[in-house]
């Protein structure tokens, strides 16, 4: 593959061809070499060194007159690029659900990227388009806040352009949209901007960029998608893509000079902010120190307390002096940043917790908490994303629809953080006694086994700062990328032609005709056509036969379909057969499919927008789907979600599948679609219910929601961390399952002698009354206990004239309470006794020793417990008086004892030689 040096050296030894642009030739442009880095750039006047080892000079001195906020400014930028033919695309989910290799939308160009088999493909829903695509970063969190810059949530305005579509143009335009875009637009000064030459390469692409600056400032970065292949091989692709992308925060900023981007980006929320908590505004110091901060360049340390060292310095000031001035603003920034990204992600129906892409939600949201708690503010993080709201709605109108999901979600994870609370504080506690010294692995082993957060600790005192690395090491472990999927039995099916399916054209075919292309291994089948259903999706496959044969798997690869066969076929390859469906299996697993499309609608329409498929799997007598979804669900909530789900399926609405272009597919319904996952072709099949639910989903479903009958969820448990499992039963196995709950409590009711309908008031009676003999059995046990262990210490065995008894024995009827009663009675009444007992529990044995007083000195129940646990085949232990175990072998039973005897005269003999134990 080739390298991005190679790349460098191959595009710069032809600057006329690959970066010269027709706005150079005009405007003046010349190219320069890097006197420090040897990049090349393209400028108006003349410049010894890129850009990249610039300080910012527009902070309090912008290049423009102009000045655009935030949102004037992508107004500014979304008209003129309107008015040079480009169509505005609404932002896409910041929740990326149409690539499986990503979590989140981390750049504007993913919106428009496809993976099929491992190859990038470009989908743009028109040409040119611009969008304000918000993008999520985890790569960097320690930085936001504090270096002027740096964000977890950012909008990168994509100018996005397919050059061989209608309507495409390639560098030349670009260039000179882009240029007219800081100049007319942003009216920043010609002279003032540079071009650096650059080289892009991604999955199986290749081509050069502009990235353009100004003042030291990156503003943007024109990639031009032109080849594909690799290093000895590569061509010009057919559909040449140009993808330019640029920060709205710094276009905002470079117009504004404000000391750091976030005084520009956020709008009037930091000065509410500020308002709202009263802060010590010394805006002589903080301009001074935030200008330094935010001018600092890339390759320097970003040690901030340097920093901060030496700007107080400067200023004639203490460093605590200074520190306390500034550390409100960065609490502020930082909490702005992390706020804004859990607005979005939010309302884009994301859910913080411990695994996938949650994540790093989980991580910013428990830092902005604790900052706030080390701040002492009395802040809510919701009263910040209201804010937020109020700001953004004129160019993000959809999060104003969510604002109650969000509080939501942010109350009940807040709350979660304070539970934690008491936990943290223990162990931060027993940190600061012991004197430990944490490492940064220790720290994250902490965060991440109890979700104790270094704010925490820092502000306990427990550690004395936070480490750097500490947020970039977290995120690293739990990067952006999804796990790989897992691995399928597969055939070589070479050059053999796809399977005509017969189950799509004609849902309700149960009996077929097909010609045999090809029989592996005597049992695995492959047809010219098949009506049978193969395994996808969570829908388990048909049954039936094929000849005489039945089938038992069915499954795609490719778009070949595979029958396996129960036995050898009585047909052979180019044979004519006849294949029968089963339907009454069919028709379950149909049912159970089109239940869980409503189920997952009801759900989330019962609990809220970030209720979304995970997983689900559809069987012939039952079903099962797994929502996301915060908390586990209370019966209420399982009630009013069957309740809905029944009442779609008694409207009997109608459930239409149509065949859609993916990309017009998106853009009707949404990718709210994507419950099932994504779908790794160019055309959507849609499933849906009377616009109430719709899907892409390849499955087979009921033309009418009235036939699946009835829709029972059986059980709901809470799987992991932000996942709730529903099973369910629909059509004909619901109403199994009730005749089965029906004959098992008739059973019950019988055999407490009631009547169905008292069986509840039986069972209470029943279980007062074995609670009453329950207690008249103790008490008769303490009172003959007495009278039983004198009986015991008669009839135990003295071992070898050594003053020692053991008594022991193996009991299927008895339980361990009663010998734990017993045993103890045992040794007060006779202080030379061991008392052994092994009990029988359902397959296995439970071990109940116990050693008097005298007995003990020579040796501890522990170790008799444990000896006679091992050698049945579990483990035990105990101390010098009472050990217990368990073991599986009832057979060892005789054996065992006979050892345990040996082991006790063995130590009594030891410990004479040796004197007692205890000396
Ligand atoms: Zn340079
Ligand atoms: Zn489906």
């Amino acid at each position: 593959m080739l390298g991005k040096r190679e790349l460098a050296t191959l595009f710069a030894s032809d600057p006329e061809k690959y970066y010269k642009v027709a706005l150079f030739e005009q405007e003046g442009f010349k190219r320069y070499e890097c006197s420090k880095c040897t990049k090349y750039f393209w400028s108006q006047v003349d410049r010894d060194f890129c850009p990249d080892h610039e300080y910012y000079s527009f902070i309090g001195n912008p290049p423009t007159n102009k000045r655009f906020d935030y949102i004037n400014a992508w107004k500014q930028i979304e008209s003129f690029f309107e008015s040079s033919s480009h169509s505005i695309i609404r932002r896409y989910p910041v929740v990326c659900r149409w690539r499986e290799d990503l979590y989140f939308t981390i750049a504007s160009v993913v919106d428009f990227q496809r993976i099929m088999e491992d190859k990038v493909v470009f989908e743009l829903p028109s040409n040119p388009l611009l969008v304000p695509q918000m993008s999520l970063r985890f790569n960097d969190i320690e930085n936001v806040g504090l270096t002027g810059r740096h964000y977890t949530g950012f909008c990168m305005i994509g100018q996005t352009c397919n050059a061989d579509a209608n309507g495409g143009y390639w560098k030349d335009r670009c260039v000179e949209l882009d240029y007219q875009m800081l100049t007319n637009i942003l009216g920043i000064r010609s002279h003032e901007i540079v071009f650096v030459e650059d080289v892009w390469l991604g999955a199986g692409a290749f081509g050069y960029s502009l990235e353009f600056y100004v003042n030291g400032l990156e503003l943007g970065n024109a990639v031009f998608t032109e080849f594909e292949g690799n290093e000895n091989n590569y061509r010009i692709m057919d559909n040449r893509i140009i993808d330019m992308g640029a920060g709205l925060e710094r276009l905002s900023w470079i117009t504004m000079g404000t000391p750091t981007s976030y005084d520009c980006a956020f709008g009037p929320v930091i000065q509410k902010l500020v308002d709202r908590l009263s802060i010590n505004e010394n805006s002589d110091v903080l301009s001074k120190y935030f200008t330094a901060a935010s001018g600092r360049i890339d390759d320097q340390n970003n040690d901030m307390v340097l920093l901060k060292q030496s700007v107080a310095k400067s200023l004639d000031m203490s460093y605590d002096d200074l520190s306390k001035t500034v550390s409100p603003y960065e609490a502020i920034y930082t909490v702005a940043d992390h706020t804004r990204t859990l607005l979005f992600a939010i309302a884009d129906g994301a859910i913080p917790s411990n695994v996938g892409g949650g994540y790093n939600l989980r991580v910013i949201l428990r830092r902005a908490i604790s900052i706030l708690e080390k701040m002492g503010w009395n802040l809510r993080l919701d009263d910040v994303t209201d804010l937020h709201i109020d700001y953004l709605k004129r160019m993000y109108p959809e999060l104003e629809e969510h604002i109650n999901d969000v509080r939501t979600i942010l109350q009940i994870e807040s709350d979660r953080y304070v539970g934690s609370n008491e936990r943290m504080h223990a162990v931060a506690t027993s940190i600061k006694n012991s004197n430990r010294r944490l490492s940064v692995d220790d720290l994250i082993r902490m965060y991440e086994s109890d979700g104790i957060t270094p704010d925490y600790l820092e502000r306990a005192g427990s550690i004395d700062k936070i480490p750097s690395t500490f947020y970039t090491r977290l995120a690293d472990l739990h990067t952006d990328q999804k796990v790989a999927q897992t691995h399928k039995q597969s055939f070589n099916l070479g050059s053999i032609a796809p399977t005509r399916t017969l189950y799509y054209e004609d849902m309700s075919m149960r009996s077929f005709r097909a010609k045999v292309n090809r029989i592996i291994d005597g049992k695995y089948i492959i047809l010219d056509q098949t009506a049978f259903y193969p395994r996808g999706g969570g829908q388990e496959p048909d049954r039936g036969v094929l000849g005489s044969i039945p089938v038992i798997d069915v499954t795609k690869q490719r778009d070949v379909i595979v029958h396996k066969l129960q036995n050898r076929p009585d047909f052979i390859e180019g044979q004519v057969i006849d294949g029968i469906v089963s339907s009454i299996r069919r028709d379950s697993i149909t049912k159970h499919h089109t239940a869980t499309h409503i189920l997952n609608s009801s759900a989330r329409h019962e609990l809220g927008s970030w209720v979304w498929q995970n997983s689900a799997f559809k069987e012939e007598d039952y079903g099962r789907l797994d929502i996301t979804h915060h908390s586990a669900l209370s019966n209420e909530e399982l009630w009013n979600i069957e309740q809905k789900a029944n009442e779609i399926v008694r409207q009997n609405l109608p459930v239409l599948i149509n065949t859609y272009g993916r990309g017009i597919a998106e853009n009707l319904y949404t990718f709210r679609i994507y419950q099932g996952g994504v779908v790794p072709s160019n055309s959507v099949r849609i499933v849906n219910i009377n616009n109430w639910d719709i899907e892409a989903c390849g499955g087979t479903h009921v033309a009418k929601t009235g036939e699946i009958g009835i829709i029972k969820i059986v059980k709901s448990e809470r799987i992991q961390d932000g996942i709730i499992r529903l099973e369910f039963v629909a059509g004909e196995a619901a109403l199994k399952h009730l005749q089965r709950q029906e004959s098992q409590l008739t059973s019950i009711s019988k055999s407490l002698g009631s009547s169905k309908e008292n069986v509840v008031e039986s069972l209470h009676k029943m279980i007062s009354e074995s609670e009453s003999n329950k207690k008249k059995i103790k008490t008769i046990l303490r009172k003959t206990s007495p009278l039983v262990a004198t009986y015991i210490s008669n009839t135990a065995r003295e071992l070898q004239n050594r003053n020692i008894k053991v008594f022991s024995t193996f009991d299927e009827e008895l339980d361990e309470e009663y010998h734990i009663t017993i045993g103890e009675k045992s040794i007060e009444v006779d202080p030379n006794l061991i008392y052994i007992a092994l009990i029988s529990r359902g397959q296995g044995l439970r071990v109940i020793v116990f050693v008097g007083e005298n007995a003990r000195e020579k040796i501890y129940a522990g170790a008799i417990a444990k000896q006679l646990s091992v050698e049945l085949g579990g483990s035990g232990r105990g101390d010098e008086r009472f050990g217990q175990g368990g073991g599986k072998y009832k057979d060892k039973i005789g054996d065992t004892l006979k050892s345990i005897e040996q082991l006790i005269i063995k130590e009594y003999i030891r410990t004479d030689n040796k004197g007692s134990q205890h000396e």
